[in-house]
């Protein structure tokens, strides 16, 4: 979809496609020599952090393998709880591994809380996070993020693997949402 087809759905563009190629390219540089010489293993969360892995994967130089995670995190409504059940786990063995996590969005930072501490259990020779999206209630949390791709402010964003209801996933850009959408 384009920007020129926004549709109904969306209120405003928050981030082009432009801005996130152009951020990642950047972050590419300083990831590949933050891991010169080594084999990274990048760890994405599915489903939000497709694209940003697909799009950051591809920016690298440094050789990459990638393994996914489903997890589901209970909450209410559109707010996490930090009580997270595996639903996919990683298909190999992280021990002694270089392991850079690859998220899409940062909110409360429980989720990655959880993240963090299970698979800091498994031994990985090093476990480093990468974010496309941070959000100001992130920094409440105390969570080592390495690299943050945009910060942003506290509003409901979709687009670029994010998606609202399952939708929007697919847009190129980060936008948000027009009212009614919610039901408002
Ligand atoms: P946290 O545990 O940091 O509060 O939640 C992180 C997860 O909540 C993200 O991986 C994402 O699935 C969801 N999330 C948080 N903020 C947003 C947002 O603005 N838009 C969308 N679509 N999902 C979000
Ligand atoms: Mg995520
Ligand atoms: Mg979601």
């Amino acid at each position: 979809m384009q920007e020129k087809d926004l549709g109904a759905d969306l209120r405003s563009v928050l981030i082009t496609k432009q801005e996130i190629d152009a951020r990642l390219a950047e972050l590419a540089a300083k990831i590949d020599a933050g891991y010169e010489g080594k084999d990274l293993l990048l760890v994405g969360v599915l489903k939000g952090a497709v694209m940003v892995m697909a799009d950051l994967a591809r920016a690298l130089a440094t050789p990459v393998t990638m393994d996914w995670m489903a997890i589901s995190s209970y909450g209410a409504g559109t707010q996490s709880s930090g009580v997270v059940r595996i639903l996919k786990d990683l298909d190999t063995d992280i021990k002694d591994k270089h392991v850079l996590i690859v998220e899409d969005i940062i909110d409360s930072g429980l989720t990655l809380s959880w993240l963090l501490s299970n698979l800091g259990s498994r031994e990985p020779a090093s476990l480093e996070i990468m974010t496309l999206l941070r959000k100001p209630e992130a920094a409440k949390v105390d969570i080592d993020v390495k690299w943050v791709g945009f910060d942003i402010p506290s509003e409901f964003v979709v687009g670029y693997g994010l998606d609202y209801g399952e939708k929007y996933r697919n847009l190129p850009f980060i936008g948000t949402l027009a009212p009614h959408v919610y039901g408002g």
